[in-house]
């Protein structure tokens, strides 16, 4: 019985909760990106940190305004200026700048385009409400308030908001260590010449490093390692001291070549194997000391969607991230046919793309074979058909998940 896509997935992340004690580190805010955050952070000031002008305009007491309409400008305060000492004559008003503090005493600014300027006299041609226009002390971020809680990835716009508040360092959990080798007599390195009649390039160890650098991984590459039981334990066995998790490729399928999951189901424990879904069905998922171990299968295109559904969350979770933001799923006709066996979960690969009308819709990239690299290149998109269906036809719905960052 092969356990379904979301009791596998469940699996790998139960197993991260229990491994990893993760240790912290203070980095540079300007190092802190796509980094997370391993204590909550609390603002040290308010924002904004003084009532203060959300326009160019005139600061106004209701009370004067109630008696005439047109006042008389008395001081004029820019951004920056320190108001303490301002003396502001009752039954006037002040020219004021964006951002400029706004006294205790002023009710609103007037917008200068609802003005009408003579000398020094103003006349304020609309209705004027209390708090027109001023942006008060703490309404963003109160003082002393959790800012970013434990556990956050940190984006660009939660680092403006920790720049918004001086904060120029920040406490973070240290990045994995990933150990990774590729599996297979006909593999050869990139960059060297295919000797053998049977020898084919090792594409999945360059996918596997550019994918786990843009995760923020500390790659430890073993390169290639052949079809040898011996060979591959004694990989598994220096990765497993060196690594928080090692991913390997190929050699987890049925094949009398096929060594990966044997060795470690000899050198740890086997958690799960195989999963039903496509492709990616061999995945063999375990535990070699203190490192979590990933068989992805060899096929480049397995290996990748296996990587992107599989490992990403784990890889998220095991570095410290505690709300794994579910992909954002959504449903669109089919402008094509597309072929599916009843029995596993499917992430074929697609194009998301408005029609003539405006409407989304999704068109195959057209042969989906685990082999078939062009599949991916030309997708923007999985398009998810569940286990239990079959063939879909033109202008059926079908569940779609746009590409995240990970493989742009
Ligand atoms: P395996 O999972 O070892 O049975 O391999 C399945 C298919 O993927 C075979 O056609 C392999 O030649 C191919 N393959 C395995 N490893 C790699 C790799 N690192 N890069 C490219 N293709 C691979
Ligand atoms: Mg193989």
């Amino acid at each position: 019985m092969l356990l379904t896509f979301d009791q596998a997935k469940q699996k790998i992340l139960q197993a991260c909760t229990t491994v990893k004690s993760l240790e912290h580190e203070t980095v540079s805010l300007n190092d802190a990106l796509d980094r997370i955050t391993a204590v909550p952070i609390i603002s040290p000031i308010n924002v904004p940190r003084f009532d203060n002008s959300a326009m160019d305009g005139y600061a106004v007491r209701l009370a004067d305004i109630e008696k005439s309409r047109t006042l008389p400008v008395s001081k004029t305060v820019y951004a920056g200026d320190d108001i303490d000492d301002l003396n502001w004559a009752i039954g006037s008003c002040l020219r004021i700048m964006t951002g400029a503090p706004v006294p205790n005493d002023a009710d609103a600014v007037v917008m200068q385009e609802h003005t009408q300027v003579k000398g020094q006299h103003i006349t304020f041609l609309k209705d004027i409400k209390a708090g027109d226009n001023i942006r008060r002390i703490g309404e963003d971020i109160k003082k002393d308030a959790i800012t970013v809680a434990k556990g956050q990835l940190l984006s660009i716009p939660t680092l403006s908001t920790l720049a918004t508040l001086g904060i120029h360092q920040v406490c973070v959990y240290k990045t994995l260590n990933v150990a990774i080798f590729s599996t297979g007599n006909e593999l050869t390195p990139i960059g060297q010449p295919l000797t053998d009649n049977g020898a084919i390039y090792d594409s999945n160890g360059f996918t596997l490093k550019q994918l786990l650098t843009k995760l923020n991984c500390q790659v430890i590459d073993l390169g290639i390692i052949p079809d040898d039981p011996n060979q591959i334990k004694q990989a598994l066995m220096t990765a497993s001291t060196q690594a928080d998790l090692i991913i390997t490729s190929g050699g987890v399928s049925v094949g009398d070549a096929d060594y990966t999951k044997t060795a470690l189901e000899e050198l740890g424990q086997i958690n799960f194997w195989k999963i039903a879904m496509k492709p990616g069905k061999p995945f063999a998922f375990g535990q070699i000391g203190k490192a979590l171990f990933c068989g992805l299968p060899g096929n480049p295109v397995s290996t990748v969607v296996t990587f992107y559904q599989l490992v990403q969350p784990l890889i998220s979770a095991l570095a410290g991230q505690q709300t794994l933001s579910a992909d954002l799923t959504f449903k669109v006709k089919t402008a094509t046919d597309l072929k599916k066996s009843v029995g596993r979960i499917d992430f074929q690969r697609g194009r998301v793309e408005p029609n003539d009308q405006g409407e989304l819709e999704v068109k195959s990239t057209g042969q989906q074979g685990s082999h078939i690299t062009q599949s991916f290149n030309k997708a923007n998109c999985f398009i998810i058909l569940e286990q239990e269906r079959g063939n879909v036809s033109k202008g059926e719905y079908v569940t779609v998940t746009l590409f995240n960052d990970l493989l742009k």
